[in-house]
């Protein structure tokens, strides 16, 4: 052995030894921060308020969440007969809402961008806008993607929470501002290969469609309808302090416990799940584009052929969506340009 392989050799034995010593107070280090981070969440407010007066229009919202979480949807996997259906109505609602076709930008067709993946199936995401009353204003994107894993290895996987809810909230958030007008413009998509590599909310800045800088912020929404003791978290304000102020106002008085967590890394949260790139804002905050995601803590039916229309938590849903069409309305309000100027990642 050659002498600078004896010294390497050395280097690592020792670093062995010193891993190995360490490893337990690492251990206990994350666990301590898990538990904190853990009793940060319990500590923010939880439900105050039970009744409230209904703004989004519940029935059509219920027919569209369970119209995308049927069996002939099959789950609306990019390829499969089910996402085909899919496709067709979401034309179909987006034409009904009235909203505005994005149709400059290059492989947009009315409300829908086809792109191509490489070894997939092609993908099609659906775009309205909505023109906001101040119109110097940067827009603000409402995403949720509506595939799912669709039919894989002759099981079923229906995808009603995962990710039938979010787009049914986000055709129903369209109605509302269709009648309400907001001061930012609004965007709505509904992507689509979320579940295979996000490529659809790539593809929107991919196919030069949407442009970072004209961008104020990214809302997500993806799972809004299972109820774990009430929870619906807010992702983001830990990159983007400046959010907390604007959306604190929700969580007093509010119908579900809004939850601000999942975005810190383990170096300051421990175990406590990251969500802050386990969706499409994901593709968002790589254009530095500002997020916020609006999610339910994960369920035992989470990705699985269970996680059907009649396993979710209507009411609970809704007063989910009543929560974001609130926090819209206060963001609509603020001045978002103050979410650039502090950031972490
Ligand atoms: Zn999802």
């Amino acid at each position: 052995m050659a002498l600078w392989l004896r010294r390497v050799s050395q280097l690592l034995a020792v670093g062995v030894v010193c891993a190995a010593t360490l490893w337990p107070f690492y251990q206990v280090g994350q666990q301590q921060l898990t538990r904190s981070e853990q009793a940060r969440i319990d500590a923010q407010p939880g439900v105050s308020r039970s009744s409230y007066q209904p703004r989004l229009d519940q029935l059509q919202q219920t027919a569209d969440f369970s119209t995308l979480a049927s069996t002939e949807m099959a789950g609306r996997r990019p390829g499969q007969p089910g996402s085909e259906l899919a496709r067709q109505f979401l034309q179909r609602r987006f034409t009904e809402l009235g909203l505005i076709p994005i149709v400059a930008a290059a492989g947009t067709d009315g409300f829908a961008q086809t792109y191509q993946t490489d070894g997939q199936s092609d993908g099609v995401n659906f775009i309205g806008k909505i023109n906001g009353t101040a119109a110097q204003l940067p827009a603000i994107v409402v995403t949720a993607h509506y595939d799912h894993v669709g039919v894989h290895q002759d099981r079923m996987f229906p995808g009603a929470d995962d990710n039938a809810s979010g787009v049914a909230a986000l055709l129903a958030l369209a109605a509302y501002f269709q009648a309400h007008p907001p001061r930012h413009s609004l965007i709505f998509a509904a992507v689509d290969h979320e579940e295979q590599g996000m490529h659809g909310s790539k593809q929107l800045f991919a196919g030069k469609l949407l442009q970072p800088k004209q961008l104020a912020l990214n809302v997500n929404l993806d799972m809004l309808s299972r109820d774990t003791k009430a929870q619906l978290f807010a992702v983001g304000t830990y990159q983007y302090p400046a959010l907390l102020p604007l959306l604190q106002p929700l969580q007093q008085g509010s119908l579900v416990a809004l939850k601000f967590g999942h975005d810190r890394p383990a170096a300051v949260a421990g175990r406590v799940q990251d969500w802050s790139d386990a969706s499409d804002h994901g593709s968002f905050a790589k254009e530095g584009v500002p997020f916020v995601y609006f999610g339910v803590p994960d369920h035992p039916d989470y990705h699985q052929p269970t996680d059907t229309f009649e396993r979710a938590d209507i009411g609970f849903y809704h007063k989910v969506s009543d929560t974001i069409l609130s926090a819209l309305l206060l963001l609509d309000q603020a001045d978002l340009s103050v979410l650039r100027l502090e950031t972490k990642r």
